[in-house]
């Protein structure tokens, strides 16, 4: 008889978006008239950029002739996409990266679950809260904890509170670890890290030996000039920390599937006997073995992204949502209500009103204003007390969204 990894059997089930749903559900049952709007999503919803639509196009009319046909490609990504990311991704920001050092992949929620598999079971982890769930699941199944208690905290993981009174900024653990997660900009808060806090845990993790896994999602939503987009325009984080990227809120390939993962050359980490490792040897095995590319079109259509024609266009989609983003926080803190994020991330994180709990907003949002939201709760026990609104929406949408919450709230 086959056994089971019971790991996943001490997984919470999956309640947030199914509960929301529910009760989403039950209230169109009974007011069908209503038009509800949906601020919830983290997916995008502006069509992909012309000129990455034709690259695509191009990209399989390639497939379909001999003498451009392309198989299996390298497992890292091609050449002409590797490069671009150095060339316009980095340099732009006085990073300098070796193609050697990047890695395409399928999407950054598959690279932020499989860099696990580079490191020993032995690794004390830290995870924010509220947080995307990957992170703690994917640490969940591969058996580094124990149970969770009621908070959801698991035995095993130090969980590092980020709230109004930190600046959604977490504070150096008391006790030694060796891998962090770090979002920035934050989903969900919406927060953004200064050099100077990045450079504090990068800091940390140079003395204390650990790996920072920093996760870039949001890095094209940045406005503010001062405000870093990556982890490695801190001088010494190419020595302890790997970045994820992904096209798919920058550029709309949420469904079209490409991200990419940056492990330096001169990134080590210690076999149990002593032994220095390169962890973008390690990386680049564990991807020929276990990963065979993202599909060619796919990556012709990424490479677009960064193209002359391209940039701009993608540019233009960010600037529609981030133009929500500022309708949504100034219409809101207008009604009295404290936001926070939504200036260089794509969310907007409440407080909620009157000390109403994360699902009590929920309801009253949904009943006297008839738009959907995340409960902040939903995210980790830190977010209670919170609620997520999305930029990601149409731009109609989320006026009329607005106007409601203003006359519902507004002083
Ligand atoms: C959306 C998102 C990602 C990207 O996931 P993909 O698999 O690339 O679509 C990664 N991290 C965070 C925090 C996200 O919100």
């Amino acid at each position: 008889m086959a056994l089971a990894n019971e790991h996943y059997l001490k997984l919470q089930a999956g309640y947030l978006f199914p509960e929301i749903a529910r009760r989403v559900q039950a209230f169109t049952d009974a007011n069908p008239d209503a038009r509800v709007i949906r601020l919830g999503i983290g997916d995008v919803t502006r069509p992909l950029a012309p000129a990455v639509l034709e690259a695509f196009h191009r990209g399989v009319d390639d497939l379909g002739r001999a003498d451009t046909f392309h198989g299996y490609g390298p497992e890292q990504g091609y050449p002409f996409l590797r490069d671009a990311v150095v060339e316009r991704a980095y340099q732009p920001l006085g990073v300098d990266l070796k193609p050697s050092e990047v890695f395409v992949s399928d999407g950054s929620k598959c690279d932020c679950a499989n860099i696990l598999d580079i490191f020993a079971l032995g690794n004390r982890v830290a995870i924010c809260d509220p947080v995307y769930p990957v992170y703690n699941d994917t640490n969940v199944m591969a058996g580094r904890t124990g149970e969770a208690d009621e908070r959801g905290y698991y035995a095993g993981i130090t969980y590092l509170p980020c709230v109004e009174e930190n600046g959604f900024i977490p504070a150096l653990p008391d006790h030694p670890v060796d891998l962090v997660y770090l979002c920035y900009p934050n989903n969900p808060t919406g927060a953004v890290a200064s050099l100077d806090e990045l450079a504090r845990w990068v800091a940390y993790a140079r003395e204390h030996g650990a790996v920072l896994l920093y996760d870039a999602a949001y890095e094209a939503f940045v406005t503010e000039p001062d405000v870093p987009r990556s982890i490695y325009q801190v001088p010494g984080a190419e020595r302890c920390a790997i970045e994820f990227r992904s096209f798919s809120k920058t550029a709309g390939f949420t469904g079209v599937r490409c991200g990419l993962t940056v492990v330096p050359e001169a990134l080590t980490a210690r076999t149990a006997g002593g032994r220095e490792v390169s962890l973008n040897a390690l990386w680049s095995r564990r991807q020929s073995t276990k990963f065979n590319g993202v599909s060619y079109p796919v990556q012709r259509a990424a490479a677009a992204v960064y193209s002359d024609e391209g940039w701009p266009q993608v540019q233009e989609n960010i600037a529609y949502y981030m133009e929500n983003a500022r309708i949504i926080r100034e219409g809101l803190t207008g009604a009295g209500i404290t936001c926070y994020g939504g200036v260089n991330a794509p969310y907007i994180w409440l407080k909620t009103p009157g000390g109403l709990t994360s699902w009590q907003f929920f309801d009253r949002l949904l009943q006297e204003c008839h738009v959907v939201g995340t409960p902040g709760s939903g995210f980790g026990a830190s977010g209670e007390g919170y609620f997520r609104l999305s930029a990601f929406g149409d731009r109609e949408n989320v006026e009329t969204a607005v106007d409601r919450i203003r006359s519902a709230w507004g002083r």
